[in-house]
């Protein structure tokens, strides 16, 4: 899975080098150029890792991991300008994962996002669960059908589906969905049901028996064999 990054940057010419150089390392890159496009790439969900500039011409960036922090704890790994000390430690007892001072490689931003990816996930022992025709790789976080097809999923969709799929017949309320899956309320209920319609898309793709997500009306949802 292509882990997906916000790169919350005003910076165009910088911001525009970052991404072509981390897509052409393996991950999906969302850009945004102030900390309203910011907050609002995060509120969409998907994410799994921001680059944050604390330098932003709307608002600091301390603001918005501040108002991120509160109720999130998606990796963080924050991009300062030299001589910004304050700013840089202020950053990381907000909770920062990690902090980079201008300028610095792309190489070692690579490097950096993928230790606090890295960091972020702990290991489990990985198993393959089984529910109907779907397989569920949970070490190589894949998911495939029994004959050995693989279903192209989004790191959300995965994390949901090996949620769901570890516990047949058991319901999840949005809100438990929300907290584990995207850590947090700072997301709205609506990012479940959106990951919900596309993963019911790719599950009808399944041959027989195909397990199916079902809404529990009032409370939440659940996989079926
Ligand atoms: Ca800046």
């Amino acid at each position: 899975m292509r882990p997906h990054l916000a790169l919350i940057e005003d910076d165009p010419d910088f911001a525009l080098m970052c991404r072509s150089f981390l897509e052409r390392e393996g991950f999906m890159v969302t850009w945004a150029m102030d900390a309203r496009a910011g907050k609002s790439v995060l509120h969409e969900g998907g994410i799994d890792l921001a680059v944050l500039d604390l330098g932003l011409p709307d608002g600091s960036g301390l603001e918005l991991l501040r108002a991120l922090r509160s109720t999130s704890r998606l990796p963080v790994v924050v991009i300062t300008g030299r001589g910004t000390e304050a700013e840089r430690v202020a950053g990381l007892e907000i909770g920062a994962d990690d902090y980079l001072v201008k300028p610095f490689s792309q190489r070692e931003l690579v490097a950096r996002i993928r230790a606090v990816l890295r960091r972020s996930q702990p290991p489990e022992a990985p198993v393959v669960l089984r529910v109907g025709s779907l397989r569920v790789d949970t070490g190589a976080r894949q998911a495939a059908s029994d004959d050995g097809w693989p279903i192209p999923l989004r790191p959300k969709e995965y994390a949901l589906l090996e949620l769901l799929a570890a516990a047949p017949g058991r319901v999840f309320s949005a809100e438990q969905l929300l907290e584990r899956i995207w850590g947090a309320a700072w997301q709205q209920p609506a990012t479940v049901v959106e990951h919900v319609y596309r993963l019911r898309g790719k599950l009808a793709l399944l041959p027989s028996p195909a397990p199916r997500i079902t809404t529990v009306r009032g409370y939440g949802y659940r996989l079926d064999p």
